[in-house]
């Protein structure tokens, strides 16, 4: 039987979104926004959109597919404007539907586009009363809610209607919000998920991570405060304190895993803070091995610091293919069990023989990892050491990332030993959270690392705000 199914181009949790925002009158925008959120696919795969504002009126397109399946030269030139905004998604809640491809756009008392990354813990509670208030809604993602929220607000300016609904929100959400003439960036109290502001030219934009800067030529100025509203017009830049949180929380695993490793985060470049995880996580847990190789490629900075701080020779012994598309056709029973070998490939002639240390950023499921270690074990390895660059992942996460439930979590309700048995490893060890905190070099109170520890940040976190919450409601109010 032939099924397609999507599959991630990565290994690790699913990411959130990425969003970017430019004001720009002088240049292509839309142009811009592509590019930028190009620089982004990697925080989601299923969806990509970009709105720009024409004559008076916003205009979106947006659908199902990578950035470079979704655009193309004739659409991008029909996207003119002086402002544009832009989204890749991973949905996080609501399924993968058309409808919830973002940039979201109302028109409801004023028009507004807008671009989320994060989650709100009381989106059920939201929705529910603007329901109530005969609002109705077209999507099933939270990401609608603070749209019409904003939409319906009966406040003169944007920036007053923020600052009267940012308060009702709770949860992670950095959000960038365009109207026909302005672009508008907020981030909730806490800070939860990533947002910076660039300067491209006397011009100004907004995107989840730095990277996106560096594709289009602007220059990283800093990062949105929590709680911060950052709106950027003709007139230039203006930022308001609209809350402030009871804690920052910004989320550890953007710096172990999920942000790319040339992004800035709390003024640290990933690929650095990542190397040094690979030296602490040698530091406390050595072993006697011949060479360290990488999973690629998100295992790569770990590797390279493990293997120098432990003087073990690092190899490419794994091989990634890069093309696997997002769909493709199940292999079938028959040859599922080689369907791994799709995306990775082990090199006997590197790995036959040796005592190997295999360096990871992060173990969720294990399915992948467990058939890597017997992949390197049919390969010749004589000892697979798995050594991963974060602490074990045992709670869920509300915040934006796709790890909602606990019994999908391998490390979840087993110890370490229990653990390493159901991946066939020689010795498994984890970076400790002391010695995470030691390798980015920030203090732990200043974050979010619920997933590791189940100490929430943020109260009410418990709420059952599952992936499909608001689908479910829309059932029972149907
Ligand atoms: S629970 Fe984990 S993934 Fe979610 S925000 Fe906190 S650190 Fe990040």
């Amino acid at each position: 039987m032939i099924s397609l199914e999507p599959i991630s181009q990565r290994e690790g949790p699913r990411d959130e979104c990425g969003v970017f925002g430019v004001f720009a009158p002088e240049q292509d925008v839309a142009r811009l926004a592509y590019f930028a959120l190009y620089a982004l696919q990697h925080r989601g795969q299923e969806s990509a959109g970009i709105a720009t504002s024409q004559s008076g009126h916003i205009i979106a397109l947006r659908d199902l597919g990578l950035v470079s399946q979704v655009f193309d030269e004739p659409k991008l030139q029909a996207l003119a404007g002086d402002v544009a905004l832009g989204h890749v998604r991973y949905s996080t809640t609501g399924s993968s539907a058309w409808e919830n491809a973002q940039p979201i756009y109302r028109s409801d008392r004023r028009e507004v586009a807008l671009a989320h990354n994060g989650n709100l813990i009381n989106a059920v509670e939201l929705h529910s009363d603007l329901r109530e208030q005969g609002v109705e809604f077209r999507s099933t993602s939270d990401s609608e809610i603070i749209a019409a929220l904003l939409s319906t607000n009966e406040a003169d300016t944007i920036e007053d209607a923020i600052e009267s609904v940012l308060p009702r929100l709770e949860g992670a959400f950095s959000t960038a919000v365009m109207t026909k003439d302005s672009l508008i960036a907020f981030r909730d109290g806490a800070g939860l998920r990533p947002l910076a502001i660039g300067r491209l030219g006397d011009r100004y934009c907004v995107a989840s991570e730095s990277c996106a800067f560096d594709i289009i030529g602007a220059e990283f100025l800093r990062e949105v405060q929590p709680g911060e509203m950052v709106s950027i017009d003709a007139r230039g830049i203006e930022s308001r304190q609209v809350v402030t949180g009871e804690r920052r929380a910004f989320c550890v695993f953007e710096h172990i895993y999920f942000a790319r490793p040339d992004t800035r985060l709390e003024g640290r470049l990933n690929q650095v803070s990542r190397r040094r995880m690979g030296e602490v996580l040698w530091r406390e847990a050595p072993v006697e091995a011949d060479l360290v190789i990488a999973v690629p490629d998100s295992g790569n900075p770990a590797a390279g610091g493990y293997s120098q701080a432990s003087g073990i020779p690092k190899d490419d012994g794994l091989i990634k293919n890069r093309y696997v598309a997002r769909t493709f056709i199940q292999p079938g029973q028959e040859l599922r069990k080689h369907g791994l070998r799709m995306k990775f490939n082990p090199l006997p002639e590197i790995v036959g023989g040796k005592r190997l240390v295999v360096v990871d950023d992060s173990v969720v499921r294990g399915n992948t990892t467990r058939q890597i270690v017997k992949m390197l074990r049919d390969a010749g390895a004589s000892e697979v050491h798995l050594r991963i660059s974060a602490p074990p992942i045992r709670h869920p996460c509300h915040y934006g990332v796709d790890m909602s439930t606990t019994q999908e979590m391998i490390a979840h309700g087993r110890t370490i030993d229990e653990v390493a048995e159901e991946l066939g490893c020689d010795s498994l060890a984890y970076l400790s959270l002391d010695g995470l905190y030691e390798a980015i070099d920030l203090p732990r109170e200043t974050h979010c690392d619920a997933c590791f520890t189940g100490d929430y940040p943020l109260e009410r976190s418990d709420v059952a705000n599952g992936k499909y919450a608001l689908e479910e409601l829309a059932v029972v109010q149907a």
